[in-house]
């Protein structure tokens, strides 16, 4: 280690979990500095991932309410879209919450220095910024340089009618005809901003369903929904050739109930994402990729190296927010020689789609694969009030239970505001609580909430009253 290093801690990269590292290693006394690459803080997430992405979605769910209210008492008219304001606002959205990060940043002194960092062995990084290179060395880094999206090979992210979810959240067009290359939860959160913006969209993904990951069942009222608003859903289905061209991209597809060839105004390319590990010369340390390209680390988020600590997406899966937010937290503390560790017994997942599809947990799929004996209880929202004041009974709640201890082991919930819900199960399930401590616990009426602990009275078979 150097005699008397830059800083205790740098960080590099400043996502949700660079800067939840930064300022939790400075608020526990250490000297800390973050780099990051592009001039705004916060990373995909606040930049281009869920904050953006999370506005427009509520865009389009005022579009698709008011078109509810058409037909049920309230005519607003046709929505007349203007896309540069809608993009303006989106963007004061972002600069709101990136500007607050540079003001926490200053208040805890922890520096930040802008441009790209590449490692020069074990002990210093060099970083490329405006004035010039500078080189800092530290006592532990945390590397948080997080995942950017990937495209099949052959396929033109850099032509502008072939888009990747960074792209698609510019807003620049509505795309008549527009085709999401890949079901997962990314590519339907845009399909929904598009389709309420005015696209026809077509969704192709390779698998046999959507949202892998979720149970069947709980997507299943979502893909009804989809089902009448999208011109096709094309499942087992691959994407063998894209050409883009001046006035649209030809798409060849294979299998499943696809045509041959189609032609599509734009097309978004949302099949995975890939670590940033190879821009950081992560050859010259003494590190090791796993063969995905990912930093092993463990639970105190410690590489093979004692002071290199790795977090977030370049880890790899679920590459969520919230996931790298907790991990950054534990590798400050450790560092700062605290004995934490991510312990976290579930992450929840969340599709902000219309419906919202939300997962926690074991899954009923999983736990039949694991042989895990399971009591499950499910609540629809058809018979919950709140759900029809709102215009919406699509919505499922379900609990899935240990049946042994009665103790809740998962949860699946579909329909408005699920991503909110499934946050209740997930504190169920860290505490240990069982299906008659969320079915006798009062939640208020009338809330969509009263479908958790309904779905708990299910499964103990208390459930008496319907309102
Ligand atoms: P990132 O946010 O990727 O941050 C890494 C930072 O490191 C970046 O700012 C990058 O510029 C910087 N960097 C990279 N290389 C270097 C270098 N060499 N030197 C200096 N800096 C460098 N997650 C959710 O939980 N909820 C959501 O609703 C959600 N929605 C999403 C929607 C979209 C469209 C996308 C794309 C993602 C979404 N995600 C969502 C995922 C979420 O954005 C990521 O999980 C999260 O941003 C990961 O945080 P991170 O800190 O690991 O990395």
């Amino acid at each position: 280690a150097p005699d008397s290093p830059d800083c205790d801690v740098l960080v590099v990269g400043a996502g949700p979990g660079g800067y939840s590292a930064a300022f939790r290693a400075a608020d526990l006394g250490l000297n800390t500095i973050m780099v990051e690459r592009y001039p705004s803080l916060g990373g995909v997430c606040l930049n281009v991932g869920c904050i953006p992405s999370k506005a427009l979605l509520h865009a389009a769910k005022v579009i698709d309410d008011a078109a509810f209210f058409a037909d049920n008492g309230i005519e607003f008219g046709e929505p007349k879209i203007d896309l540069k304001k809608l993009e303006s606002w989106k963007s004061s959205v972002v600069g709101k919450l990136t500007g607050g990060l540079v003001g926490l940043a200053k208040q805890r002194n922890v520096e930040t220095v802008h441009g790209p960092a590449q490692f020069v062995d074990d002990y210093h990084v060099k970083v490329d910024t405006a004035d010039g290179e500078r080189s800092i060395s530290y006592r532990n880094v945390i590397i948080a340089a997080g995942s950017r999206p990937i495209a099949p090979p052959g396929f033109d992210l850099d032509h502008p009618r072939v888009m990747d979810s960074t792209d698609a959240l510019k807003l620049e067009e509505v795309p008549k005809r527009m085709l999401v290359v890949g079901g997962g939860i990314i590519g339907l959160e845009m399909a929904s901003v598009y389709h309420a913006l005015g696209s026809e969209i077509t969704v192709v993904e390779l698998a046999d369903r959507l949202m892998a990951g979720a149970d069947p069942d709980i997507v299943k009222p979502f893909r009804k929904i989809i089902d009448k608003r999208y011109a096709n859903i094309f499942l087992n289905t691959k994407v063998t050739a894209l050409r883009p061209d001046d006035d649209g991209v030809s798409v060849e597809f294979e299998g499943g109930k696809a045509p041959a060839e189609d032609r599509f105004d734009r097309v978004l390319v949302s099949v995975g994402r890939r670590p940033n590990t190879d821009r950081l010369n992560l050859e010259a340390t003494s590190l090791e990729l796993m063969d995905n390209g990912c930093i092993p680390a463990d639970d105190q988020m410690r590489t093979r190296v004692d002071h290199i600590f790795a977090i977030g997406d370049l880890i790899g899966q679920p590459m969520l927010a919230h996931k790298a937010v907790h991990e950054g937290k534990v590798a400050a503390e450790v560092a700062a020689g605290e004995k934490s560790a991510f312990d976290a017994r579930v992450i929840p997942s969340v599709a902000y789609t219309d419906p919202e599809v939300a997962w926690v947990g074991v899954t009923q799929e999983q736990a039949k694969a694991e042989g895990m004996d399971v009591e499950v209880g499910s609540f629809p929202w058809a018979a919950n009030g709140r759900s029809l004041s709102l215009g919406r009974d699509e919505g499922i709640t379900k609990l899935i239970f240990e049946r042994d201890t009665e103790r809740v082991v998962g949860a699946g919930i579909v329909g408005p505001n699920a991503g909110d819900l499934i946050a209740e199960v997930g504190l169920a399930i860290e505490m240990g609580a069982d299906m008659h401590d969320i079915g006798l616990t009062i939640h208020p009426h009338p809330t969509i909430s009263e479908t958790v602990g309904m779905a708990a009275e299910a499964a103990a078979g208390t459930l008496t009253d319907l309102y």
